[in-house]
């Protein structure tokens, strides 16, 4: 729980966990838990791109090292 500037009326020292700003009646509460669902859900989007490049890159790293064997032979 925090003090926050209401991001409607900008009203100061609204507590982010009101369910409406004493200064307006904007739902502050539902806006914070909005804004905190949303980056929950852009951060799980982030780790899956993450994860996604990352599984990229190791398969490029395994497939230039399948093909290594092929470049350093000097067996023929
Ligand atoms: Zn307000």
């Amino acid at each position: 729980m925090a003090l926050i500037k209401c991001p409607e009326c900008g009203r100061e020292n609204v507590s982010d966990s009101a369910e409406a700003c004493p200064g307006c009646g904007y739902g502050v509460k539902a806006h914070f838990e909005r804004i905190r669902q949303e980056e929950e859900e852009k951060r799980k989007e982030e780790e899956k791109e993450k994860k996604k490049k990352a599984d990229a890159e190791l398969a490029n790293k395994l497939s230039s090292l399948a093909r290594k064997p092929k470049l350093y032979s000097h067996e023929d």
